[in-house]
């Protein structure tokens, strides 16, 4: 029988590596795309035309439904999010409707049509916050430090409590940073590939950076979708944490993109002291053991792999004209203690 798996947030990095691994697997995909937003499939290119899209307002609890028990999915892998975190002090209350709304209105239309279908949401290491130890697990205390985190705290409960009251088969992946060519250039990832990219064709000079030492567990998107998979494939379902457990700095992300252009990061980065961010104690990083014991699942792309596949990505997209060169006026973001950037 071909399962049916739903997917809010298909239109992102996360959603297009996803659709393409249940592709493979031989699942029928459909995406939940909300009208005004459809504009967006074009970021899926020739995937779109592999999966179906279902459109459905997802601040709409009876529209949800409706969804759900026409489509009767196996599988509902909840994505959507606005995910570049200092947005979500200009609209809190959006974001807390959309993160924690979205997710309680699918868990609540699966309890109500009474299906067996399995959800998986997409937590995130912003809710270890202000961190006091690492690297951090699942038993690890959370302490949310904006209102991106404290909204996917509320899902991430919600869908314990699901769980445990009801025995819905919930889950969620408390994920690091993971990368790839689709991330947004809001990311200081992407930034710097794209930096280095037109810095190598001549299409800029400069590289705008902050505090250099600042460090991330950094990993590949198309990685981590694996593990979003094997969560709903096994008999419990469960938190898993979600990293590589290696912590690179972001000098080490500078240098390493403009060695795949083979040019010497220091003749080009810049350093702005407005950027600067006051040093972190303890380091986000996670400790992925039981992701690792239960679910099999080891990261296959190495830090330097991402890079390389970034530059390369943005290489191509400069030469075609798909994108434009890279600025320094952009707004980043290293994503984790930069609650008020
Ligand atoms: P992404 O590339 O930013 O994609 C976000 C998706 O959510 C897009 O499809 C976007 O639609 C949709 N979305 C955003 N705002 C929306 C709104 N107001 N209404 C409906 N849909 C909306 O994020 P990602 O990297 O794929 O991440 C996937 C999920 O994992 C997110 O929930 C994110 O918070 C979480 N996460 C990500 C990371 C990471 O490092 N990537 C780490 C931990 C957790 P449009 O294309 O129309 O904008």
């Amino acid at each position: 029988m071909t399962k049916t798996a739903l997917i809010t947030g298909i239109t992102g990095q996360d959603g297009y590596y996803l659709s393409h691994l249940l592709l493979n697997h031989g699942y029928r995909v459909v995406g939940l795309v909300p009208p005004h937003r459809e504009p967006n499939l074009a970021k899926l290119g020739p995937l779109a035309n592999l999966v179906e899209i279902y459109t459905v307002d997802l601040r709409d609890s009876v529209a949800l439904l409706t969804a759900v028990e026409q489509l009767r999915p196996q599988e509902i892998y909840n994505l959507a999010a606005p995910s570049f975190v200092p947005d979500s002090w200009n609209d809190p209350l959006g974001t807390l409707d959309l993160i924690t709304g979205t997710a309680t209105r699918i868990l609540e239309a699966i309890r109500q049509v009474g299906l067996s279908t399995r959800f998986y949401q997409a937590s995130s290491s912003e809710m270890f916050g202000d961190v006091f130890c690492s690297p951090q697990d699942e038993n690890t205390p959370f302490r949310p430090k904006n209102p991106y985190a404290a909204a996917k705290l509320h899902a991430h409960w919600t869908m314990v409590h699901h769980r445990q009251r009801y025995g819905l088969f919930a889950c969620s992946g408390i994920l690091y940073n993971h990368e790839s060519p689709l991330r947004s250039p809001q990311f200081v990832t992407r930034k710097v590939s794209l930096a280095a990219a037109s810095i190598k064709l001549g299409l800029a000079d400069t590289l705008e950076m902050g505090n250099l030492d600042a460090k991330r567990d950094w990993g590949f998107a198309g990685d981590y979708v694996e593990a979003m998979w094997l969560m709903l494939q096994i008999d419990e379902p469960e938190e898993y944490v979600i990293g590589t457990g290696k912590l690179h700095s972001v000098r080490d992300l500078v240098s390493t993109a403009f060695e795949c252009v083979e040019l010497d990061w220091q003749r080009y980065v810049v350093i702005n002291t407005n950027l600067l961010r006051p040093d972190e104690h303890f380091q986000l990083v996670a400790n992925p053991s039981k992701a690792k014991t239960n679910l099999g699942w080891e990261t296959q792309v190495s830090f330097e792999e991402i890079l390389e596949k970034m530059v390369q990505a943005d290489l191509e997209r400069l030469q075609s004209g798909a994108i434009a060169p890279a600025t320094n006026s952009q707004r980043v973001s290293i994503q984790h203690n930069n609650a008020n950037q």
